[in-house]
């Protein structure tokens, strides 16, 4: 093999891999992405939901804006689609999703 050929090969083996990793990891980042106004809209969910948590009822805890459907799984940020969780119920939903 001459050595243009060996270089070829590198080159190409990088470029493949750069284009791999924006693929596996460019592409999940801009769909899991939060958006411009999250601030907004997870105030609005607090709001909507009387600062109360929707799942065990209490309003004396953090509150955490939840994606019923994930955004990986093709959810939207959509009012629609957060619910408003206290923290503590937000990381047991999370540890059964695992
Ligand atoms: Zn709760
Ligand atoms: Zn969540």
């Amino acid at each position: 093999m001459s050595s243009d050929l060996i270089l070829t090969a590198i080159v190409s083996l990088i470029v493949g891999m750069a284009i791999w990793n924006w693929w596996i990891y460019g592409r999940h980042q801009v769909r899991t992405r939060y958006p411009p106004d999250w601030d907004t809209l997870r105030r609005e969910v607090y709001r909507r939901a009387s600062y109360t948590c929707q799942n065990c009822g209490r309003d004396d805890r953090v509150l955490n804006a939840h994606h019923i459907v994930p955004l990986s799984a093709g959810g939207t940020n959509e009012l629609t689609n957060l619910a408003c969780l206290c923290r503590h119920c937000h990381k047991l939903i999370h540890v059964h999703m695992r």
